[in-house]
């Protein structure tokens, strides 16, 4: 196991381990880079099959965190945590408690929120530990997952629009990969534009649920690449556009909510060489962490909300301008978020020349 070498590591400014023997708890929490701001992230809880697994995982996600908001334009950096455990089985209020104890231990330069496998509730578990939670429901933002699903199905629109040449979403299929906290959220606003849904998730009840309320039809979680649709929306969890998934893709459009989509930088092309029109995945999952950027006295949700609808016009800037520098539209994202930290970096180091 090697943390300093791999590719992932990418200069994180620092990476901690933390357990807690009475409630079981191993935390790894990682901070990327705080050029912008604090480094603002998720916390997520997944069943890893091995240690290095999660070690890979929160560093993937959170060098993916600075370069979101770097792009949604937020003074905020990029930092992600994972707790290694069972999201159905292992939690406990001991468990969120030590954990809130470990984020304390940071003193504000990471600042945790939901993530794949926690809940709002448990954030406020952990608040009783530190304050440096956000996301939760005291007179805030609360969950930011309606936020996000409102970001991707603008992104997505955006590319429904630039790629499909469609005004409106009305009889366009849709396939979603995972009916999560914003799975199932786009597939609302997707069902309500008019579109027509093709839907999977490795847990029956929320398949049964989008299948009797909006309507969905049901496919098994292997086959839900392959499906005649025009776009596809990975909800679910990374590195799911790869040798395997991309020849079986038939949809034109892929914009999801998932981090970390693309395997690696050559899926970006590989997409790309297909004729699919891919929507960065951080991009267009930003409306969670623009709607907490929001977050104190005078939080404003219809000015938050408004912010995430810019993901529209920020996605459209991103695909014209990857079509007219003939590269892929994963690195025109990293191209525009990386930009903006140098010039952050360049003014403080002029700054510090004048002082
Ligand atoms: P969630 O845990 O609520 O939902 C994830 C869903 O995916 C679950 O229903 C799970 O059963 C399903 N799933 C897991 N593996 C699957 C598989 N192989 N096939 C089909 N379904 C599978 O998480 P969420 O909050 O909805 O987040 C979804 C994705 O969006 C994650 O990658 C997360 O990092 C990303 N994201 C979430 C937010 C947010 O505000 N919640 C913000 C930005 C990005």
């Amino acid at each position: 196991m090697t943390i300093f070498t791999p590719e992932e590591f990418d200069d994180h400014e620092s990476v901690l381990f933390f357990h807690d023997k009475k409630s079981s708890l191993k935390a790894i929490i990682a901070v990327h880079d705080t050029t912008l701001g604090p480094a603002l992230g998720g916390t997520r809880m997944w069943d890893y099959d091995h240690e290095d697994d999660a070690i890979e995982d929160v560093l993937r996600l959170s060098r993916g965190m600075t370069y979101k908001s770097s792009l949604a334009g937020l003074n905020l950096g990029g930092g992600k945590s994972v707790i290694i455990g069972n999201p159905r089985e292992h939690k406990s209020e001991e468990l969120f408690e030590a954990f809130g104890r470990a984020v304390h231990q940071l003193s504000g330069s990471y600042i945790a929120a939901e993530d794949v496998g926690t809940t709002v509730e448990d954030l406020e578990i952990a608040r009783r530990s530190t304050p440096h939670i956000s996301g939760i429901s005291e007179g805030n933002a609360g969950n930011p997952s309606p936020a996000t699903a409102w970001g991707v199905f603008n992104g997505l629109k955006a590319a429904a629009h630039y790629r499909l040449k469609k005004q409106d979403l009305h009889g366009m299929k849709v396939a979603v990969q995972g009916l999560g906290n914003v799975g199932f959220g786009l597939c609302k606003h997707l069902k309500e534009a008019g579109a027509e849904l093709i839907v999977t998730d490795i847990h029956d009840d929320v398949v049964q649920r989008a299948v009797k309320e909006l309507g969905a039809t049901a496919v098994d979680a292997n086959h839900i690449y392959a499906q005649d649709v025009d776009i596809f929306a990975p909800c679910a969890l990374g590195a799911i556009l790869n040798d395997d998934t991309i020849p079986a893709l038939k949809a034109k459009v892929v914009a999801g909510a998932a981090n970390n989509q693309l395997a690696t930088a050559q899926h970006g092309i590989n997409l790309m060489n297909r004729g699919i029109l891919y929507a960065p995945d951080y991009a267009i999952n930003a409306g969670g962490i623009i709607i907490i950027s929001h977050e104190g006295p005078k939080f404003d949700r219809g000015a938050a909300m408004q912010q995430v609808a810019g993901i529209y016009d920020t996605s459209l800037n991103i695909f014209k301008r990857a079509e007219r520098e003939n590269v892929s539209t994963a690195e025109v994202a990293d191209e525009i978020a990386l930009e903006r930290i140098e010039n952050a970096k360049m003014q403080r180091a002029e700054l510090a020349l004048a002082g």
